[in-house]
């Protein structure tokens, strides 16, 4: 029988990409989001505008035993979203009501396996000041210090699945996804994240001109394109026992301002940085994959910069549609 498959958050960017990703391997597909994608017409089977913070609307969507539910849908966005403090109350309320919704109901309905979202942004503050030596093994979470409540809420979610996991039997798999990008992602409006926003910034900057870059540009990140990540989400959904919370990301880490310089090279332009007060995050970040290399024999394949060429080309486009 064919194999069916509930993707909450089916509009955003990481959603749309399974969903299209889902049906290449057979899936019959519900997705189910606020909105719909704003780049491309979902490849859902069936796709239902709803509120997931709404426990009808959460019932409704849930009204059989899917074998594979994946729960994506959270009130988010990058630096500029997550931590001016503006959004607090709602990232939490928002997400944390959707996750208690989707927990609750999915084990009532009987669904066969669940995968949820967590983020690297669980991990605490303490263990990412020196940008050079960030330390986020996934046994690193506790004591817990996570710098955003972004980060709190999904450790909270994370705790709140795997104890379905133990109580009702829920078969749980969580990964802590690490900076994923690439096309389909928000790219302007205050939700981008870091590779966007400077491929954006590069794009419209003319040959010569200056470019803005929150604080000093040496805080570290690591970031995984999209292919990657679905492909990370396959193999922790299809392990036999093994549940996580596992990493999901790159381990090729580069400083902002070095991020900047290679979209500069894609773009073959070359341009000043400006480096202003912004939002900022931790110092430092990097994907510890050790764990998800020894559980799920997984590491990312690409070098950074070929995603960050495929991101360049596409977010240039969107700007020639404007
Ligand atoms: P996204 O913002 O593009 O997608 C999230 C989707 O959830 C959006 O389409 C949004 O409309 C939907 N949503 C929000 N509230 C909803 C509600 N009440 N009811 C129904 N839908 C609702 O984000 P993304 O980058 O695709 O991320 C997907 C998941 O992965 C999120 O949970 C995010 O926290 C997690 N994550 C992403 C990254 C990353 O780098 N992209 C990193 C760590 C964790």
């Amino acid at each position: 029988m064919q194999k069916q498959a509930l993707v909450c958050g089916a509009g955003g960017f990481i959603g749309g990409h399974l969903v299209k990703w889902l049906k290449a391997e057979g899936f019959w597909v519900r997705g189910v989001d606020l909105k719909h994608n704003e780049f491309s017409k979902s490849a859902a089977d069936d796709f239902v505008i709803g509120d997931l913070r709404d426990q009808e609307v959460v019932q409704k969507v849930l009204d059989r035993p899917f074998d594979e539910v994946y729960q994506l849908a959270a009130d988010m966005g990058g630096a500029g979203y997550i931590f001016t403090g503006e959004h607090d109350a709602d990232v939490m309320h928002n997400s944390a009501t959707i996750n208690l919704n989707v927990a609750y109901y999915g084990q009532k309905a009987g669904i066969k396996k669940i995968f949820y979202s967590s983020s690297a942004c669980i991990y605490p503050e303490y263990n990412q000041i020196d940008p050079h030596d960030p330390k986020c093994s996934e046994d690193s979470a506790y004591p817990a210090a996570p710098d955003s409540e972004y980060g709190w809420e999904k450790l909270f979610s994370e705790r709140m699945y795997m104890s379905f996991h133990r109580n009702y039997g829920l078969d749980v798999r969580i990964a802590r996804f690490h900076n994923i990008f690439g096309p389909e992602g928000a790219w302007i409006g205050g939700r981008e994240k870091a590779p966007a926003a400077i491929c954006r910034k590069v794009a419209e900057a003319k040959d010569g001109g200056e470019i803005e870059i929150w604080g000093d540009g040496k805080q570290t990140r690591s970031f995984l394109y999209i292919d990657e990540c679905l492909d990370g989400i396959r193999r922790l959904m299809d392990a036999k026992s093994f549940r996580g919370p596992v990493n999901i990301g790159s381990d090729e880490m580069v400083t902002i301002n070095g991020l900047a310089e290679m979209a500069m090279e894609i773009a073959g332009k070359k341009l000043s940085i400006k480096h202003i007060e912004g939002p900022l995050g931790v110092r430092g970040r990097n994907s510890d994959n050790r764990l998800i290399n020894k559980e799920l024999g997984w590491a990312p394949s690409w070098p950074l910069r070929k995603g960050i060429e495929f991101t360049y080309h596409w977010i240039q486009e969107q700007l020639q549609k404007t």
